[in-house]
């Protein structure tokens, strides 16, 4: 495949070369043989952050504008600031001297680790890649008389509440997640408007009144969990009293026991909640309990009532 194209009004083809390699880490290379590791967390997480400057004659417009704004998005994300240097540094290394119209693409991602886990690993090392991609020139642009004109629609800003799309996207989940971690937690519960919507990685039941409760879909945004399906008919088949209902984060607080539940991580009982414990003190604690334990075995005895019926139609 080639990539390269020609500078408009350049008859000799002389840019190619530029538009034919990218920058990775560091390194000129051709397009067609860069690499990035598949745990690469840009790749599975959306973890990074990225940059286009526009270069006219090989001059690139608001550089430091461009490196500073980099900087900042390094620093929001937690990732190396140091690495906002390498914007200028892929731009002259692809430009050259060549008096190119460009824009330059960088992305710098967290990195790749060696397993695909929400937290990143400890000492990973960010990936940069840089590309560029052919403009008009000035010339060209001032021989038309007046911008080009584009047509346009209004959308409600949903940036992003989509949140029923199980999206590779997940630097919203991440920052909270890796936040919740320095405060020794190991799953973040997102609230909305004063109530419960799901965990960073999990849907959320509690026991409150001795109900299980959950909120329901069409509350919050949340990911429609099917393992918080599979739980609610765990319980109901268990005659465990169920309640889908939208919860008050105050109500959470004062819940006898609360789970976060995924098919991965099947069911973790929430220990603490913003450094309290939860359930203490709580009315119906033992109750609390006795529901985890029926829920438990119920899920445990469902999975393998499950597997063992696939077993037999394969
Ligand atoms: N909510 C979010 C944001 C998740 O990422 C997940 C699982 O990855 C869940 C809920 C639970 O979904 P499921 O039970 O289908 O694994």
């Amino acid at each position: 495949m080639r990539v390269g194209v020609r500078r408009v009004g350049d008859p000799g083809g002389s840019a190619e070369a530029p538009f034919s390699r990218v920058y990775m880490n560091g390194r000129l290379v051709p397009a067609v043989e860069a690499r990035v590791s598949v745990f690469d967390r840009g790749f599975l997480f959306g973890d990074g952050v990225y940059e286009v400057v526009h270069a006219f004659g090989g001059r690139w417009l608001d550089m430091n504008l461009h490196v500073g704004r980099l900087r900042k998005s390094l620093v929001a994300v937690g990732i190396d600031p140091a690495m906002a240097d390498e914007l200028p540094r892929a731009a002259r290394m692809l430009v050259g001297d060549t008096p190119l119209d460009a824009s330059i693409y960088l992305q710098v991602t967290r990195g790749a680790g060696s397993d695909r886990t929400h937290l990143p690993q400890a000492g990973l090392v960010p990936t940069v890649f840089a590309t560029l991609s052919q403009t008009e020139s000035l010339a060209a642009l001032r021989s038309t008389a007046a911008p080009p004109s584009i047509r346009a629609v209004t959308a409600p800003d949903s940036r992003w509440l989509r949140l029923e799309i199980k999206s590779i996207s997940l630097m919203g989940a991440l920052l909270p997640l890796m936040d919740a971690q320095r405060h020794g937690a190991g799953e973040v519960i997102f609230t909305r408007d004063g109530f419960v919507a799901e965990g960073g990685s999990s849907n959320i039941f509690a026991v409150i009144g001795g109900e299980l409760v959950t909120p329901p879909l069409g509350g919050p945004p949340m990911l429609h969990g099917c393992l918080r399906t599979r739980l609610l008919s765990v319980a109901i088949a268990n005659g465990i009293p169920v309640s889908v209902r939208s919860v008050p984060t105050a109500e959470l607080k004062r819940a006898t026991t609360i789970l976060s539940t995924g098919s991965r991580s099947l069911i973790r009982v929430v220990a603490s909640l913003d450094g309290e414990p939860v359930g203490v003190g709580a009315p119906g604690c033992a109750g609390g309990t006795s529901i985890v334990s029926t829920l438990w075995t119920g899920l445990l005895d469902a999975i393998e009532e499950d597997a063992r019926r696939i077993g037999h139609s394969s």
